[in-house]
């Protein structure tokens, strides 16, 4: 908008409001047709001196461009109060059409081991304010108290447990897939998708416009910094390199759906990830650090793998090529750069920010080995390589966290299966709402099956997250849970406590 006429408007909505003031919102729309910022802001991937935030302008959620039509500037503060008395950094970004009018600010120059606010402003509207915090200096040993959680399938559930993440006294939320599901409308469900599946780029962004307008949602983000990885539904169900669910595209068309995924992906998180050169090529691995206290290592164990084994699902192996070394999880590349890396970091604590089951989760009762062709007992080479550089350059210090399996376990892993000495914990968390309501046990965890699996030593079939405090002798785990997402307002529980004592075998249980 030109200045004059932003002038006439003003001087217009001011004769106006003195005569008419209930016209006032009906003549003053210079520039939105509503809220730009109903998606929220966050806040993501701290250094010790810097943090990014975003925000995405979409005044109509479900219009083309999120009803957009133009370049538009974003002012952005960062300040020590709630009130904003006290600006510590403050600039301007521009939104613009070719990234979804999505804002991402790398904000630097912040003191480490802080908590400040933020906030965005665009012509006359003024975002939510959130908080976010620096990391611990390099070296330091601070204690870090973090959640982690994933799968949050909005046709399936509420985001109650996300209400109650939001109260939670966390440093960081880690996320690890799943945060929009892509498939169509099913009827009868507790909420309902906007769309078919979805496979183009507006269809992308509509999708995340839909789930990032949930409240619950929002306060997750506004509370604390998040630190994001996908798994398969960001792009498709169970997708796999270049092969998607079903086998039926062509690489061109799996092509352009990773690209249309991606950007969208990259235009709704706070991530500080360089755009590539495709999008189909976006690289989200890499590290965030707490101080030396812990590394994150946030891996992508979908768009570098090899196609699932013996027709994908849960089989008896072996089977096919399942077993054959060339198949591979992190591609060589990934896998690479994690074995040196951990080998090379002094961190206390060495986190995998992991996508699906570490563990060999048996379902077939007797010498049987079934299994699920998704996870990483898919990939059982890959699986052995990656269980050797922990061995060798973290055992007893690293700890797994897991998603996708909508459902809560405590797995022991073991250098090799079945009963060797145990280098690392998994703490796999279940879905924020995928799958329902669910149950206290899954109906296959029979007492027989929890026989075949020892190093199994808890399960658990509800809805939640899991609260963790790190400090640099013990790692102590919270699973929290809900008994129900088909209705709002469960209340949230703690059905296990645990402990990790640094440097030593096995998790133990507290309560
Ligand atoms: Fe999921
Ligand atoms: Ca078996």
């Amino acid at each position: 908008m030109q200045r004059r006429d932003f002038l006439i408007d003003v001087a217009r909505l001011a004769a106006l409001a003195a005569v008419v003031p209930n016209d006032w919102r009906i003549v003053h729309r210079p520039r939105f047709a509503d809220d730009p910022f109903q998606l929220g802001i966050a806040s993501g991937d701290p250094t010790p001196t810097s943090v990014m935030i975003w925000t995405r302008l979409v005044p109509k959620p479900m219009e083309p461009d999120g009803g957009m039509t133009m370049r538009t500037a974003v002012s952005w503060e960062v300040a020590d109060d709630e009130g904003f008395a006290q600006i510590v950094k403050r600039g301007r970004a521009t939104a613009v059409p070719e990234l979804g009018y999505s804002i991402h600010v790398d904000v630097d120059g912040l003191a480490p081991d802080r908590w400040y606010f933020y906030r965005f402003t665009a012509v006359d509207a003024a975002s939510p304010v959130g908080r976010l915090r620096t990391t611990p200096a390099a070296g330091a040993l601070s204690p870090l108290h973090f959640a982690f959680c994933s799968c949050q399938h909005y046709e399936q559930g509420y985001y109650t447990a996300l209400k109650h993440l939001s109260t939670e006294e966390v440093d960081l939320v880690a996320h690890l897939g799943d945060y929009i599901y892509e498939y169509g409308p099913i009827e009868g469900r507790a909420r309902l998708h906007n769309a078919l599946e979805i496979r183009t780029l507006d269809d992308y962004r509509k999708r995340y416009a839909l789930y990032k307008a949930d409240p619950m949602l929002q306060a997750a983000h506004h509370r604390a910094p998040w630190i994001v990885v996908w798994d398969d539904h960001e792009v498709d169900n169970n997708w796999a390199g270049s092969f998607g669910e079903n086998g039926m595209e062509s690489d061109e068309q799996m092509h352009d759906r990773r690209a249309a995924a991606f950007q969208a992906w990259w235009e709704h998180q706070p991530a500080r990830v360089p755009r590539a050169r495709s999008w189909a090529d976006l690289t989200i691995t890499r590290t965030i650090n707490w101080g030396a206290l812990a590394r994150f290592w946030m891996l992508d164990s979908r768009q570098y793998r090899s196609d699932q084994a013996c027709g994908d699902g849960v089989v008896n192996v072996p089977c096919g090529d399942w077993a054959s070394p060339s198949r591979t999880m992190l591609g060589p590349t990934q896998e690479k750069w994690l074995s040196q890396g951990m080998a090379a970091s002094r961190s206390r604590w060495q986190v995998l920010a992991n996508q699906t089951m570490l563990a060999s989760l048996d379902t077939a009762p007797g010498p049987t080995l079934q299994t699920s062709m998704d996870s990483w007992s898919g990939y059982p080479a890959a699986q052995t390589r990656l269980l050797n550089t922990i061995a060798r350059a973290a055992p007893n210090r690293t700890i797994v966290i897991t998603g996708d399996n909508h459902a809560n376990w405590v797995n022991d892993i073991r250098a090799s299966e079945p009963r060797s000495p145990s280098i690392a914990t998994e703490f796999l968390g279940t879905s924020i709402s995928s799958g329902g309501d669910g149950s206290d046990r899954a109906n296959f965890y029979t007492d027989a099956i929890a026989a075949e699996n020892p190093h199994v030593k808890w399960h658990n079939n509800r809805r939640g997250y899991v609260v963790c405090e790190v400090t640099p002798e013990t790692w102590r785990a919270e699973y929290r849970t809900v008994a129900y997402v088909s209705r709002p307002d469960a209340a949230i529980e703690t059905p296990s406590k645990w402990r990790v004592a640094h440097g030593r075998p096995g998790v133990q249980r507290e309560s």
